[in-house]
């Protein structure tokens, strides 16, 4: 299966029932990593961009005014599947549809305060993740799912006292190197 990215926010009511840890937990349980994530609060002119597909709906107003009530958790998941498997972590739109298990069903008041976003397809949330994170932010894919961890070719390693293994910080190698955004098949030889 691919590894994919989506968007995830915690909304204003979840952020002010402090939900937020058990909602991450419930995430990286699901087997999704998170890549990005920031705590902001929305403008009214943001959450009206961002929710500008329901623009005709009559629930709009409502949408974007709790949206800018309190502070969001904004975040990138990565994984297989991610963006039809954070829609299973998130439950039913409506609360009173959601299966047991789900985050909506946790901690959702109602239709409208159902405590998460998550994009509904690859093509929006590649739109959803650019909306709030710029490239820069973001690790180069896939950092988590299976991919070998770069090696310090010997010189490198001998000038930095002899110790070989991964360059990532969490390895005995040391710090580890900036992201290569730039590089994909196109760097190739
Ligand atoms: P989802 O968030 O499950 O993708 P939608 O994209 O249909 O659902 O709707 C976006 C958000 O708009 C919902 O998560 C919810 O906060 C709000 N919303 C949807 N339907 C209603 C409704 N009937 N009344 C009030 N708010 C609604
Ligand atoms: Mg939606």
């Amino acid at each position: 299966m691919a590894i994919e990215r989506t968007l995830s926010i915690i909304k204003p009511d979840a952020t002010e029932g402090n939900h937020i840890g058990d909602i991450l937990g419930m995430v990286e349980k699901a087997g999704l990593k998170i890549i990005a994530m920031k705590m902001m609060h929305l403008s009214q002119a943001q959450a009206e961009a961002f929710y500008a597909v329901h623009a005709e709906r009559p629930f709009f107003g409502e949408l974007t005014e709790f949206m800018r009530r309190s502070p969001v958790v904004v975040s990138v998941l990565e994984g297989e599947n991610a963006v039809a498997t954070y829609r299973e972590v998130m439950g039913a739109t409506n609360p009173a549809n959601a299966d047991e298990g789900t985050i909506r069903k946790a901690f959702a008041k109602d239709v409208g305060e159902n405590s998460v976003h998550g994009s509904d397809s690859q093509e929006n949330a590649a739109i959803e993740i650019a909306f709030f994170f710029p490239a820069s932010q973001l690790p180069c894919a896939p950092l988590f799912h299976g991919a070998r961890r770069a090696r310090r070719p010997p010189g490198v390693a001998a000038q930095l006292g002899g110790r070989a293994g991964p360059a990532h910080a969490d390895g005995p190698g040391g710090p580890r190197p900036p992201h290569r955004l730039a590089a994909g098949p196109a760097a190739s030889p």
